[in-house]
């Protein structure tokens, strides 16, 4: 097990650095979001609370959940633009100094791509880098459900998509950062993971990272260092 030095030493010499989103490069959860402007913010909160202590698999907590939110496509496109995902600050600056130095930056995400390419567009990552869940939807935009193909429909997606990036780029270093439990439990195959705990603070992901940090300055300073 790599100590939080060596931990250091990969994230300076990373060939990739692979963020969450939701709670991670935006303060809230999308999903969560997208519920609260369809109407049932309430009732999807309370199956995610329920969902989070007990045995459903990712699959189908997010069927549930979407079936009950059913979003149209005219929907989305307007959470999109009157209540757009809010950056969590330093993010930019942080996107913006790994790519000055050479580094990759992907978005992996459990969220929807439509959103989350809406972010990646905010922080100059391009949308080929992005990662996500596909919302289906009718010719008349009504919910059709979710691509279910896609790895982050699955539970341990996050590392799936790990792996895919490390065997098509040849990526030997690769970190993953992130608030929750999936982001870590990417680690491996990823080579290093980074605790996140600006938004929302996941008590067994602090306790059990290596690294853990509230603010992305703390990573800005790790790259200006030497
Ligand atoms: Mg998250």
């Amino acid at each position: 097990m790599a100590s939080l030095l060596e931990l250091k030493e990969i994230f300076r010499n990373a060939d990739a650095v692979c963020f969450d989103v939701d709670s991670t490069v935006i303060k809230e959860e999308g999903i969560d979001e997208l519920a609260k402007f369809c109407g049932v913010g309430d009732a999807v909160a309370e199956m995610t609370r329920r969902a989070m202590g007990g045995s459903v698999t990712f699959k189908a907590a997010l069927t549930a959940r979407l079936g009950l939110i059913r979003p149209s496509w005219e929907q989305v496109q307007k959470l999109i633009s009157e209540h757009p995902p809010q950056l969590t600050p330093g993010i930019r600056e942080l996107v913006s100094r790994l790519h000055q130095r050479g580094i990759q930056v992907f978005l992996i995400s459990g969220g929807f791509q439509s959103i989350v390419e809406h972010v990646a567009l905010q922080v100059n990552i391009p949308t080929t880098n992005v990662f996500a869940n596909r919302l289906k939807f009718y010719f008349n935009g009504e919910y059709a459900g979710f691509d279910e193909t896609q790895p982050t429909a699955e539970s341990g997606g996050k590392g799936k998509v790990i792996s895919h990036l490390k065997e098509q780029f040849h990526f030997k270093k690769v970190v993953m950062i992130g608030d929750g439990a999936t982001d870590m439990e990417a680690c491996p195959p990823a080579d290093c993971f980074i605790g996140f705990g600006g938004n929302v603070i996941r008590k067994q992901v602090k306790e059990k990272a290596k690294w853990y940090i509230t603010h992305f300055d703390e990573l800005l300073k790790e790259l200006e260092e030497r």
